[in-house]
This record gives structure tokens, C-alpha cells and sequence, in this order.
């Protein structure tokens, strides 16, 4: 078994980064600016955008944060959307989800500027994903497929098993499998109603766990030799910890990691290259990678 290094191998991203921001600079061109707009306080949300924030630092990039209250409008949301639309320092900047019930999330993901949604969440970047179009990929999937790569594990013509269907994680991670300059595999994607979830499971190659229901992927579900790729992060009480909780992932990880080839463990498997990939993403908009720059 071979445990797959999220936290490292983001590290290793962001000092590469880094150094094309330093060659940026150097050449005269502005340094990338990443805004992200926080409505409320989230627990988890604000540590996830502090961790940009930091990320950020690391990469040699601006950021800028902007915090709501949560009993801010949807029209006052809107209105600094637009703002951010418009200003012209801000390379991207992203909405941290999920906001306040009164909110309409589709209708503030669509006044995002898609050549700023560095979270490929705006239907204009999972559209063009969808069809194998350069875009804004979101950022699980993207350091998922990112991880594959960099431990050279193979993935072309294997059976791809996906847990969950969200929009943000389990659709735009079929999709990135199944297509063939990426995972070129075969994929399943099972959800709350798949009646044959753990037969599919047993036949995988790799499965990807995406479903926010701790330890839910147990040994007799996996076959030797699959890679396991747990995304799930659920906060559950732990005494012994210092906070009180500690992080857990889809996969009962003691019992199942004996039997992969690879596996990714939570903490330090993909929570950090999500962070990594929306900081790949903002150097690709800075750059004008997928789209002009107005
Ligand atoms: P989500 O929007 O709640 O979607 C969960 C998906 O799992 C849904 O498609 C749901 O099916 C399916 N599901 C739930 N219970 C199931 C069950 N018992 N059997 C089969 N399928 C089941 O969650 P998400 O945003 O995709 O996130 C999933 C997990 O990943 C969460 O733990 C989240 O915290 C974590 N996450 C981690 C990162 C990271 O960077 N590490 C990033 C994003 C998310 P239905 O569609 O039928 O309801």
C-alpha cells in the first residue's frame, strides 16, 4: 500500500507556482489577485478561506477578502459581485459556499464573470469542461486528477467507480475520468438511490468517494489492488483532540487501506490540492490562459 501525499504535493505546486509568479513579475506583469467573498461565519468557511488567504502568500499572489454579514441581500451580493466583475486588478474570486438560505445560490453563481470563476462553477466553465474545452475546472476534481498524474498511477481503460453526484465534486469528477485526454477510464457514478453501489464498488479499479458519510466505504467493498481516493471531510467529535473534532473521511481507512495499491488519507490528502488547484487556476486567469483578458 502506498499512501498518496496531498499535503506535500501541493506544497511542491505552490513553490512551482511561485516561481512563475517571480518570472511574472520580473517581466513587468502585475501580480495575480485573488478575491473571495465570504457572506456569514461559517465555521468551516472561514477556516477554508483563511487557508486561501494563506496559500495565496505562499504562491507570491494578492488576495483580497471581502466579508459579508448573514443577513446581507441577495441584491447587496449581487451588487458586489459585480463590482468584482469589473474591477480590473482582480485576476478571479470566488463566492465561499455555501451561503445564507435567502440567498439564491444559482442566481449569484451566474453573475460571476465566467473568465473570473476560478471555481469552475459557473455553468459557462462546467459547460466547456463538460465538452473537453479548455476552462476553469473546479478545484476537487482538478487536484484529484492532478494527484493521479503525479504518482503516475494509470488510468486509461480502468473502472472508475465515483460516489456522490454534487455539482462541485462528483459530476465534474466523472466527467474528468471519463474523458480521454484526462482519466480515459470507464466510469460509474453511484449516489443515495444506486441500488448496486457495493457490487459496482467491488468491481473498481478506483474509486472515489465524494459523499460526506464518514467510514462509508468499508474492506469488503474493494477489490486488492484498487486505488482509493477519499474526499469526504465530516467533522465528528473527538475528546481527544484539542478542538473537539477531528476530520473524517468516506473511506474506513484502517480496515481498507491494506488492500489498495494507493490511497489517499484525510487529513493531508485531497483537502490541500483543492486549495493548490483554485491557486492553479487564478495564475491561468492571470495569464489569460483560457480566456482573453478584457
Ligand atoms: P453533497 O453536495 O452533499 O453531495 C453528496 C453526494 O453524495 C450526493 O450526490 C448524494 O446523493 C451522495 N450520497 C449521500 N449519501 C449517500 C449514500 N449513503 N450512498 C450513496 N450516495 C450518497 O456533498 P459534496 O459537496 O459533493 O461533498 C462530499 C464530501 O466531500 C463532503 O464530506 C465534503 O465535506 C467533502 N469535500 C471535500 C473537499 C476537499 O477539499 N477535501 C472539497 C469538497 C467537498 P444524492 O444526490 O442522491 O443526494
Amino acid at each position: 500500500m502506498k499512501l498518496i501525499d496531498g499535503k506535500m504535493t501541493a506544497a511542491a505546486i505552490k513553490e512551482e507556482i511561485k516561481a512563475e509568479v517571480d518570472q511574472m513579475i520580473a517581466s513587468g506583469m502585475k501580480r495575480p489577485h485573488l478575491a473571495a467573498v465570504l457572506v456569514g461565519h461559517d465555521g468551516g468557511s472561514e477556516a477554508y478561506v483563511k487557508n486561501k488567504v494563506i496559500a495565496c502568500e505562499k504562491c507570491g499572489f494578492k488576495s483580497s477578502l471581502i466579508r459579508m454579514e448573514a443577513d446581507t441581500s441577495e441584491e447587496q451580493l449581487l451588487a458586489c459581485i459585480k463590482q468584482l466583475n469589473e474591477d480590473d486588478d482582480v485576476d478571479g474570486f470566488i463566492v465561499q459556499l455555501p451561503l445564507p438560505k435567502h440567498i439564491d445560490e444559482q442566481h449569484v453563481i451566474n453573475t460571476i464573470d465566467y473568465r473570473k470563476d476560478v471555481d469552475g462553477i459557473h455553468p459557462m466553465n462546467a459547460g466547456r469542461m463538460a465538452l473537453g474545452l479548455p476552462s476553469f475546472i473546479s478545484a476537487t476534481p482538478l487536484g484529484i486528477i492532478t494527484l493521479l498524474q503525479r504518482y503516475n498511477i494509470p488510468t486509461s481503460g480502468k473502472k472508475c467507480v465515483v460516489l456522490g453526484r454534487s455539482n462541485i465534486v462528483g459530476k465534474p469528477m466523472a466527467q474528468l475520468m471519463l474523458q480521454k485526454q484526462h482519466g480515459d477510464a470507464t466510469v460509474t457514478i453511484c449516489h443515495s438511490h444506486s441500488k448496486t453501489l457495493k457490487e459496482e464498488c467491488r468491481q473498481a479499479d478506483i474509486i472515489i468517494a465524494a459523499i460526506g458519510r464518514p467510514n462509508f466505504v468499508t474492506a469488503d467493498m474493494v477489490k486488492e489492488g484498487a486505488v482509493v481516493i477519499d474526499v469526504g471531510t465530516t467533522r465528528v467529535e473527538d475528546p481527544e483532540s484539542k478542538s473537539g473534532y477531528r476530520l473524517n473521511g468516506d473511506v474506513k481507512f484502517d480496515e481498507v487501506a491494506p488492500k489498495c495499491e494507493y490511497i489517499t488519507p484525510v487529513p493531508g490528502g485531497v483537502g490541500p490540492m483543492t486549495i493548490c488547484s483554485l491557486m492553479k487556476n487564478t495564475l491561468a486567469a492571470a495569464k489569460g490562459e483560457f480566456y482573453a483578458k478584457s
